[in-house]
């Protein structure tokens, strides 16, 4: 079996610990340690920055730059590659120092043993061709969702406009032909043109969810006093069709995208005034807790049964059918979505019959605090 080849930067101002590093090492049944000997702290940043090492054995006491200091520099040159600390003062201090700064391999050097220094450099190793891969994986994935939202982009936009156009020679032909329609053929062409118009809210939803997982617009303050404003002028005529009496504390100003904050209102208050079947009372308050507003839309329709309370969030599910509730189950996603790309989380609160409570949190911003403040 081919050995293994891995190359060992050793950084330590005394010659006899290289020595015994390397008669620790050598004879591995499965791997050929190549050294690489640098006395001080400068040299071996310069060996490392020059080589393809795979693992730095890294003496705490070094005449030029301390240990800790090496490591931070070695891990902006290139944090991949795994560093095994060894030191003679084997205090929790420097293990401790050691850890904050990214090394996870500690070994005091009064402890030191060719078992245990071979377990260390292989274990450190293999963690971090882990590490590698899930990041590769992580960059894959990113790379598939970017594709996904072009995807979802192209689709949006190409089915867009044939769909337009079937709706409209449809409503041509209903009314130029009006008069010599059958009374099933006028049905039919109902259908049809209700048909084109869900599809069409569909195409639109599906690209609103792409959208709210993709865009990356800066952060700014939001105020979301400001944001309730434009929410209740966008659902005016749903409020005035249902009687809705919307009523919010004061809220804060956090740090996000204010048009995906106001997606997660408009989206949460829309469903509070649909899944009702009396005049609906929705209540909007916020409240901090240590780092973070807990925001919670409150509202007294139907509810919703324990067992369905995490499923609402997945996309396309829907607990009522079309002709009850109209909706494309596409609004919790996003808002779901919404709050997981500001940082917080979003759950819900509901017994079928006594209304709904939906709690979501964004961390407290300083800046947004001190502003308020101010
Ligand atoms: P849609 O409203 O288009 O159906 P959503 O993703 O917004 O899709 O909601 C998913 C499901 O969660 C809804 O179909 C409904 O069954 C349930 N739901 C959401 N909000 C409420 C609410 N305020 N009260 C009762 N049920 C709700």
């Amino acid at each position: 079996m081919e050995k293994t080849q891995l190359n060992i930067l050793v950084i330590d101002d005394a010659p006899e610990y290289h020595e015994l590093y390397r008669l620790y090492l050598q004879g591995d049944q499965e791997v050929s340690y190549h050294f690489l000997n640098a006395y001080n702290g400068c040299d071996g940043q310069k060996l490392y920055q020059e080589n393809a090492v795979d693992c730095v054995i890294l003496d705490y006491r070094l005449p030029d730059i301390d240990g800790i200091e090496v490591l931070r520099k070695l891990a902006r040159i290139n944090s991949a590659v795994p560093v095994v600390m060894l030191t003679g003062e084997g205090n929790e201090r420097v293990a401790v120092l050691a850890m904050q700064v990214g090394t996870q391999n500690y070994i005091p050097k009064s402890v030191v043993t060719p078992q245990a220094l071979r377990r260390t450099i292989q274990h450190a190793v293999e963690r971090a061709q882990l590490m590698q891969r899930v990041e590769a994986y992580r960059h894959e994935l990113e790379r598939s969702n970017e594709d996904l939202q072009r995807f979802a982009n192209v689709v949006a936009h190409d089915l867009k406009s044939p769909l337009r156009a079937i709706a409209q020679h449809l409503q041509i032909i209903r009314n130029d032909d009006h008069a010599i329609l059958s009374d099933t053929s006028k049905k039919s062409f109902e259908f049809a043109i209700g048909g084109a118009e869900r599809m069409r809210q569909l195409i639109d939803s599906l690209f609103e969810f792409s959208k709210a997982g993709f865009e990356k617009r800066a952060f700014e303050l939001v105020d979301c006093n400001v944001v309730m404003d434009s929410v209740r002028s966008n659902l005016a005529s749903h409020v005035t069709e249902s009687g809705a009496a919307i009523t919010s504390d004061s809220l804060p100003t956090i740090m996000g995208d204010g048009v995906q904050i106001m997606q997660l209102l408009q989206n949460l208050i829309g469903n509070a005034l649909k899944f009702c079947r009396e005049k609906p009372c929705i209540h909007i308050s916020a409240r901090q807790e240590r780092d973070k507003w807990i925001f919670s839309v409150h509202d007294n329709g139907i509810g919703i049964p324990r067992l369905s309370q995490d499923k609402i969030f997945t996309i396309f599910k829907r607990l009522h059918k079309e002709e009850e509730y109209p909706g494309h189950g596409i609004g919790l996603a996003i808002c779901e979505r919404v709050v997981k790309n500001h940082g917080g989380s979003i759950t819900v609160k509901s017994e079928p019959g006594s209304g709904s409570t939906f709690l979501f949190t964004f961390p407290v911003h300083k800046q947004a605090t001190q502003e308020k403040a101010t």
